[in-house]
């Protein structure tokens, strides 16, 4: 069935349930009778595009928002509630429609909407589009999951993230449209908080800059401009538009290298909270994500499972809102005994919990970690702008900084006898794939699995295929099979046997169209973890 409910709705379904209890006859709640406004738009209210999301094997998630004017802090509507056609076809021309609907875009979501489709058929591509007032948005494409338990012969995603507006052009984004994907997973860093800024550290210019008034994201409208500037990315829309995304969250669209309730200028825990509700809020606005994911205050819970028939058992993991402050002060450090405490965490002790009984109920070849920072062990020493001694530096923002809880995860993974774990990462404007081992301090040691860090999509700006002291890299890090500091994405096809990755980059962000190609491509064999070269 069609659940298509906002938040409001749901507390007068539950109002409601409270008045027929309390003996009130329906018609006496007064504000059933509120109709939402059947707006007129001068100007086209779909200039966010559209989105699809969390698709399962009955069904999806689909999104808009209604914003004529979307810099403004009320994307330039009146504050009244709207109502909101949708229609579900079997073809891109909208030709055969399926299923059709309404639903009301509220102000107090910044008129956004978020439908959520049941009772579709498994693996199979639907297209949608929504109307309000005389406007009719852009026609996105969604693909279900297989059923559970399906044998799924191939099945094709992309993992992408970090796309600071100023790094340059989206044109990754353009080249993942045009790969009509089954999904998206991001992995976060969708926006940037930073305020107006025209130059890189370096004093050279950004190949594009935010507007001018645009100040820090402090507040629920500083955010919401941020997402409706990014979303009028054409190449970004086109990218939603071409299928489903998993959405999740890194640091940048709250503020760097946040952890739990703390950010980096110890700002009093009480008072960050509430950046991180707005920023929060301001997220689920402009995700295609389902109503069970709406923040309460400055809490979103944002991991979940997807299975994806018999192929694999995706798991999106938060490792910002419960991990352990970043410790010895954050940044890199060659000794901290701090980031080897075993009380220390990324995911916290309820998280860990839902992952091992997720996970023991696995169904999949493959089981997939879909998450934020870097995940393996790894010595940073060498890296040029580091200018350290020769011993090994580790990052604190990454799993380096809470070991004994990357250690949990990797008994978990163990004790479920997890067969082909790999984990997914984005963060360090950096394409990586790395093995991981049993124990890091053995090269020959067993692989358990494999990393795979997708670049980001703009930010950093124009990269280079050669990272400068690749060879001292290799050698501190035998388990690093590959480093690329270009911009793009990671493309992954997987079957029953393999897992491909394809490391996808773009030849130059600075200006738009460039060229796409592919740097790199690994391959994982079922049943034999480890990266071979395709
Ligand atoms: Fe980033
Ligand atoms: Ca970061």
């Amino acid at each position: 069935m069609v659940q298509n409910l906002t938040a409001q709705q749901l507390d007068r379904r539950s109002l409601l349930r409270g008045a027929v209890a309390a003996g009130l006859a329906v018609a006496e709640v007064p504000f059933l009778h509120t109709r939402p406004a059947l707006a007129q738009f001068k100007d086209n209210p779909f200039t966010l595009g559209v989105a699809a999301g969390e698709p399962a094997p009955d069904g999806f998630v689909i999104w808009t928002r209604l914003a004529p004017r979307p810099l403004l802090g009320r994307g330039g509507m009146a504050p009244v509630p709207i109502e909101v056609k949708w229609e579900l076809a079997n073809d891109p021309a909208m030709q055969q429609v399926v299923r059709d609907g309404k639903t009301t875009a509220w102000p107090e979501l910044a008129h956004s909407v978020h439908v959520e489709l049941g009772a579709l058929e498994p693996a199979r591509d639907y297209f949608y589009r929504f109307r309000a007032g005389g406007a009719e948005s852009p026609v996105g494409r969604a693909r279900t999951l297989p059923a559970p338990g399906a044998t799924v012969a191939q099945f094709r995603f992309a993992s992408a993230g970090c796309q600071g507006w100023e790094g340059g052009f989206f044109t990754a984004w353009r080249s993942i449209a045009e790969e009509a994907f089954d999904l998206v997973v991001h992995y976060g860093d969708y926006i940037y908080e930073n305020r107006h800024v025209t130059v890189d550290r370096q004093g050279r210019p950004f190949p594009r800059t935010l507007p001018s008034d645009f100040p820090l994201c402090l507040n629920l409208i500083d955010y919401r401009r941020r997402y409706a500037l990014y979303k009028s990315d054409p190449d970004l829309q086109a990218a939603h538009a071409s299928c489903a995304f998993l959405a999740s969250f890194d640091d940048h669209e709250v503020v760097d290298n946040w952890a739990a309730d703390s950010d980096r200028r110890n700002t009093p825990p009480e008072a960050f909270l509430f950046r991180r509700a707005a920023a929060f809020q301001a997220w689920y606005e402009h995700m295609p994500v389902r109503n069970s994911m709406l923040p309460h205050g400055p809490n979103l819970l944002a991991y979940r499972l997807l299975r994806i028939g018999n192929l694999a058992d995706l798991a999106v993991l938060d490792t910002r809102q419960y991990r352990s402050r970043q410790p010895c002060g954050d940044g890199f450090h060659s000794q901290c005994v701090e980031a080897d405490e075993p009380n220390r965490t990324m995911l916290g002790g309820q998280q860990e919990r839902w992952l091992a009984e997720g996970l023991r109920a696995q169904q999949g070849t493959w089981q997939v970690l879909a998450q934020q920072v870097l995940f393996s062990r790894f010595d940073w020493r060498s890296f040029p702008w580091l200018k350290a001694p020769d011993v090994e530096i580790r990052r604190m923002d990454t799993w380096d900084g809470a070991s004994a809880g990357r250690d949990r995860v990797l008994k978990i993974l163990q004790d479920v006898q997890a067969r082909n774990p790999v984990v997914l990462t984005g963060d360090l404007h950096m394409g990586m794939a790395i093995e991981i081992k049993d124990d890091w301090n053995e090269p020959n040691s067993r692989c358990a699995g494999v990393e795979f860090l997708a670049t980001s999509i703009s930010s950093s700006g124009d990269g280079s295929p050669t990272v400068s002291n690749a060879d001292a890299l290799h050698r501190h890090n035998p388990h690093l099979k590959f480093i690329d500091n270009e911009r793009g994405y990671t493309r992954h096809v997987v079957t029953p046997k393999t897992w491909r990755a394809d490391y996808r980059v773009v030849e130059k962000v600075s200006v738009p169209g460039a060229a796409t190609s592919t740097r790199k491509s690994f391959v994982v064999e079922a049943g034999r973890p480890g990266l071979a070269d395709a």
